[in-house]
């Protein structure tokens, strides 16, 4: 018996439409899901595939609401639902959140998997009909079973707590660059190299079943000269944590410290996170933590920073049990 795969399509560029072959303007979410598996006949060797349309819409869209309803379908299907594994394809934009955000929140060893694409399905050497193949090969393969949500993309397998967008169009545009890739998939032939250390799914308590919302949480972007009165707007919106990509180090000028104390005496939990792409941001390096009472993001770049943190807020304020989240997820 072939493994069930539920493949569950949310738009982005690999279900997207250009008017040409060669055009570089195209919409994307525009293909539906039968048409992307019609374009891998050879796709049923590898597994039952069944299809579903969750959403069709560009990752920009992303928002908890998506995430929430995501997660909720891929627990039922993969703890009800009889399916052995679920492949998700989506928009390059937020992949990395969304993929970090079912990492931390599936509760099965099942492999699931996310793909995308950079060109639209109907470019010359589009990308998308490799990708979803062997997205559907890793997701069938025993050894992906146990590894946390898995990212397959240009012949890649990533962990989504590591990977990022780190080119805007380019078809080599993502890396996990803290660890490097789990494995590589070659025509549906794959090849596991690392596990991913950290811990993920059902060894994770983060639980969203139920939940309409997760609290507020907002990035700033540091800079030279960065205006402290935008610290206190979040504030003022009623954040209940903010991620500051702080320069190096997760580093602040003294007048951005001074606000963030500011926002700290309104209970808001501040996290320190760095712009610079890749990286540690470690406690109390240049920024006294302790004192100030912060907490550091580790090895989470603020995109993934808030993701993390809008689902400890969820359970606590506590600043040392949010600093162990930040450490072990
Ligand atoms: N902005 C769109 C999205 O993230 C298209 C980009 C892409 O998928 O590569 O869905």
């Amino acid at each position: 018996m072939k493994p069930r795969i539920a493949l569950l399509a949310t738009g982005g560029t690999i279900a997207g439409a250009a008017e040409a072959p060669t055009a570089a303007h195209y919409r994307s979410a525009a293909i539906p899901a039968q048409e992307l598996l019609a374009a891998i006949p050879k796709v049923t060797e590898l597994a039952a595939v069944e299809c579903e349309q969750f959403a069709q819409v560009g990752s920009q869209q992303m928002d908890d609401a998506l995430w929430l309803r995501l997660a909720a379908r891929v627990n039922a299907l993969l703890v009800a639902g009889g399916v052995d594994g679920v492949v998700i394809t989506h928009g390059t934009d937020t992949l990395e959140e969304t993929g970090y955000f079912l990492n931390l929140v599936v509760k099965s060893e099942a492999p699931v998997i996310l793909t995308a694409a950079m060109r639209p399905a109907t470019a010359l050497s589009a990308d998308g009909p490799l990708n979803l193949y062997n997205a559907v090969a890793v997701a069938a393969h025993p050894a992906s079973r146990g590894k946390g949500v898995l990212v397959v993309v240009d012949d890649e397998i990533h962990s989504a707590r590591e990977i990022v967008k780190t080119n805007t169009t380019e078809l080599d545009s993502f890396s996990s660059p803290n660890t490097g890739r789990v494995g590589i998939v070659t025509y549906g032939a794959a090849r596991f190299f690392h596990a991913p250390v950290r811990a993920h799914t059902a060894q994770a308590p983060f639980r969203v079943d139920g939940l309409e919302r997760l609290p507020r949480v907002d990035v700033l972007f540091a800079h030279a000269g960065m205006e402290p009165d935008l610290v206190d707007a979040v504030v003022g919106l009623g954040a209940k944590g903010l991620v500051i990509a702080g320069v190096g180090n997760g580093n602040v000028s003294d007048r951005i410290l001074a606000a963030l104390d500011r926002a700290r005496a309104h209970g808001v939990v501040v996290v320190r996170s760095s712009r610079a792409g890749s990286g540690i941001v470690g406690r109390n390096v240049e920024l006294d933590d302790d004192a100030h009472g912060f907490v550091a993001a580790d090895e989470l770049g603020p995109a993934k920073a808030r993701v993390l943190l809008k689902l400890a807020l969820n359970h606590t304020t506590d600043l040392a049990e949010i600093q162990r989240c930040f450490c072990t997820y």
